[in-house]
């Protein structure tokens, strides 16, 4: 899928169903200077919230962007057989073999969405670093440690306290809601976001889980109904300066 295709939709249109669960690309664009892809709006005003933040000596990068059904389930279905890691929520690594199947997709959902229920799936939504404060040859690894006050990244998570929601963005994982644990590094373009998540229901959950060689789907498809409360709509709600902000955003540096 190619930019051109991306631009082609109008601006705020809802995304369809194959797009909301991660099965097409065609609400994305790359971002070839990252080596990510998200949904043309988001783009543009990550452009304009980065070059605001490298006023302020902050190199606002996205570590990740797009991420599509594929891509989730190869790493929902390693956590689940224990060849990537699987951490509880104080990050301490869990041996997954060690836990019953429900227990295991009970641990998985505290960092990992269900694929076709990922935020990457919808393209406004990406994980952000400083890489001003990443010395040279270190990892990227996001752990709340790091955005924390005296983290690497604690510059960067005031910043985007106090300037995020200028550009549309604002953080969906901001506390612990009892689902998913908080991750000051994700981002996420409210216009798209806010009606992505509204449109995702447990119905088009189901149905696109319901072809995928998905590891512990018994346990999942048991309780897809308290998952999709628990660890979809238990996010923060996309806030009204946020929503404002992005159309005056988008306007200011969208060519007509
Ligand atoms: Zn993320």
């Amino acid at each position: 899928m190619d930019a051109q295709s991306a631009n082609k939709r109008p601006a705020g249109a809802v995304l369809s169903p194959l797009e909301l669960t991660g099965r097409a690309r065609t609400h994305v664009e790359p971002l070839p200077e990252f080596g990510c892809e998200l949904e043309p709006q988001a783009a543009t005003a990550l452009r304009a919230m980065r070059a605001a933040a490298a006023t302020a000596g902050i190199d606002l990068q996205p570590v990740s962007g797009f991420r599509d059904f594929e891509r989730q389930l190869a790493i929902w279905n390693g956590k689940f057989r224990g060849t990537r890691v699987l951490l509880d929520a104080t990050s301490r690594p869990l041996v997954a073999a060690a836990l019953e199947p429900a227990q295991r997709v009970a641990a998985i959902l505290v960092w990992t969405a269900l694929p076709g229920a990922s935020r990457h799936h919808w393209g406004s939504d990406c994980d952000v670093i400083d890489r001003n404060a990443l010395p040279p040859g270190a990892t990227v690894e996001l752990l709340p440690a790091e955005y924390a006050a005296g983290g690497r990244y604690a510059r960067l998570s005031q910043w985007l306290a106090q300037h995020a929601h200028d550009y549309g963005f604002f953080l969906p994982y901001d506390r612990d809601r009892g689902g998913v644990q908080p991750e000051p590094w994700h981002l996420s373009y409210a216009p798209v976001s806010a009606p992505a998540l509204a449109a995702l229901d447990v119905d088009l959950l189901r149905a696109a889980l319901a072809d995928a060689a998905l590891d512990g789907r018994a346990a999942v498809a048991s309780r897809l109904a308290e998952y999709h409360a628990r660890y979809i709509a238990a996010v923060a709600p996309a806030p009204a300066a946020a929503l404002a902000a992005a159309a005056v955003v988008n306007r200011a540096t969208r060519p007509a």
